[in-house]
Formats: structure tokens, sequence, C-alpha cells
């Protein structure tokens, strides 16, 4: 059975710069924003123990956080859970029938490997399942 750790909360904001703030006024390090252009977003980390927070803000009104800015307005936009065999889990997730929201691994920034889960098949919260690249290499 895979193990399973929080990496991290994304929050869906329309204004990075402005959520950033709230977090930086805690004493929080927020960590330069990042432009994930196939994602359409521009995004922010915010180291909180062994988990982060990330701040997503739209590149345009027609990316994946824009239309859910227009659905659902501001806030919890996904959890993101880590494992250490990524390719085990989505196959294992695709045999089972489990609305996935892209046919493959995606790479995100720093080489780490997420898909994600659709909220119809877990519950009401879209899961993003990833890997960090330190364990593939
Ligand atoms: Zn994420």
């Amino acid at each position: 059975m895979a193990e399973f750790r929080i990496d991290h909360l994304g929050i869906a904001v329309r204004d990075l710069d402005k959520a950033r703030m709230f977090y930086e006024l805690l004493g929080m390090q927020v960590g330069p924003s990042e432009e994930v252009v196939h994602e359409q977003v521009r995004a922010a980390m915010i180291q909180t123990g062994e988990s982060r927070i990330e701040l997503l803000e739209p590149l345009g009104e027609d990316s994946v956080i824009g239309r859910f800015l227009d659905r659902r307005g501001e806030g919890l936009h996904h959890v993101a859970l880590q494992v250490d065999d990524i390719a085990d889990v989505f196959a294992e997730m695709k045999v089972a029938g489990m609305r996935l929201v892209s046919d493959a691994l995606n790479i995100g920034a720093g080489g780490q490997l997420y898909f994600f889960v659709h909220p119809s098949s877990t519950g009401g919260v879209l899961i993003e399942i990833c890997q960090s690249a330190e364990v593939v290499a």
C-alpha cells in the first residue's frame, strides 16, 4: 500500500500579490511567484512545516483557475497528496475507474510528477497526487 502525506493545499485567488500579504503578515515565507504556462497559472508556494500552501492566480479568464473562480469564487481548489510510487497509484486509479483529469502523468516545476483525480470520484474535492523529482531520479 502506498504511503501518503499532504504535500500542499492549492488555494485559488484572484490576486496573488494581495493574497500573499496575509501569510507574510503571519511571518510565513512566501516563495517567489512562478508562471506555469501549461496550467495557465501564476503560483507561489508557502512552506508550512512538512507541507505547503500553493496560491494560484489565473493567467487568463478561460483557464482552469479562472473558470473555478467564476463558478465558486476564491477558496480551496485542491488537496495534493505526495506518494513515492506515483506510476503505480496512477495505474490503480485507472483500473478502479476513477475519473482522472489527464490521460497521463504531468510534469510540473522542478520535474515533479502529478495528476489530478476529479472531485466526482473523491467526495467533492479535487485531489492532486504528486511525487517529488528526487524520488524519480
Ligand atoms: Zn497543486
